[in-house]
């Protein structure tokens, strides 16, 4: 419901440089009927969470976005954790009520949502992730919850990798691999899709994409790359130019960003104005 009152809104992290979150909030703050809503960037660096996490109170900042270093260390400073979060291990996005403090993780919500978008059904499917990090942990996450057929996590680091799968053998079927090993290329030829999590191929090392074959994915197979920032990496044009429909990060982050609004308001933003934006943000037609 539209209203006149102030909240205040904002991001932490460490380096934030240029984030595009408050211009998507904003926006979609302005077309829901929330004029005087406010979200604010907050550079912090990693000494100083347990202030930050007092300061959101003290300051009654009615939610955060929280991104790198933070999304793991401020779980143990919040009164209540999500169980999406606690699995993932990791809170993207914390709602403040009265003074108590709920931690979320809405990248698994965009992730899902993102695939539904690109009319992908993960039920059953052969998925492939490379990397171990953060992104990669709440998509495996978002995959299970979906029951995915078989999960392969690729990476640089196969003990990451295999370590990653263990912890959430319990929720599925799942193998961890080096990603330059013969099984995991055996694995590629299998997939129905593929989704890289590592940062290669962001902005400004766009000439980097990471070392796997596309050429040995079965035709139709999907190529998502969470990276958004370029609209199209390295990964995503070979993908394309080998005829494989393609993902970037985008939609992800516009719709984890749609249910931190909802988290935040208690109401569904206006979609096509966020997307308007980030659009706009990243020079996309
Ligand atoms: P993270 O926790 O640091 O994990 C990064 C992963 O990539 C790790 O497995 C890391 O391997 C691997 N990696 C990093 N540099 C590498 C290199 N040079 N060669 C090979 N592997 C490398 O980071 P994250 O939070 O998962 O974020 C990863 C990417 O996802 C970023 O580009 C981020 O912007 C993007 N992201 C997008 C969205 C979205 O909404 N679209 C949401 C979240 C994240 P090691 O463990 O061996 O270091």
């Amino acid at each position: 419901m539209a209203s006149n009152e102030i909240k205040n809104f904002g991001i932490i992290g460490w380096p934030l440089g240029h984030t595009l979150s408050p211009k998507m909030y904003l926006a979609a703050f302005k077309t829901a009927g929330f004029p005087n809503y406010n979200y604010s960037t907050f550079p912090v660096q990693k000494g100083r969470l347990l202030l930050v996490v007092d300061g959101i109170k003290g300051l009654d900042l009615r939610g955060v976005n929280v991104t790198i270093p933070h999304k793991t260390a401020i779980m143990r400073h919040l009164d209540a954790v999500d169980a999406d979060a606690r699995i993932i291990g990791a809170v993207n996005t914390v709602v403040n009520d009265g003074g108590m403090l709920t931690g979320y993780n809405t990248d698994v919500t965009g992730f899902l949502a993102s695939l539904a978008e690109a009319n992908f059904m993960p039920e059953d499917c052969n998925a492939v992730i490379l990397g171990a990090g953060g992104a990669a942990r709440a998509i495996l996450w978002g995959l299970c919850k979906r029951k995915a057929g078989y999960i392969t996590i690729g990476a640089r680091n196969a003990e990451k990798a295999q370590k990653l799968a263990e912890e959430f053998s319990q929720y599925g079927n799942i193998g961890g691999h080096d990603w330059n090993a013969e099984e995991f290329k055996e694995v590629l030829q299998t997939a129905d899709i593929l989704i890289n999590t590592t940062p290669l191929g962001m902005y400004p090392n766009v000439d980097e994409m990471p070392p796997v074959s596309l050429e040995l994915l079965p035709e139709g197979a999907l190529v998502y790359d969470v990276i958004y920032n370029p609209a199209k990496t390295k990964f995503l044009e070979k993908a394309e130019e080998l005829g494989f429909p393609t993902l970037n990060g985008m939609t992800m982050l516009l719709l984890q960003g749609k249910e931190s609004f909802r988290l935040f308001t208690g109401e569904i933003p206006d979609i096509d104005i966020m997307r308007r934006v980030l659009k706009q943000e990243l020079k996309v037609k």
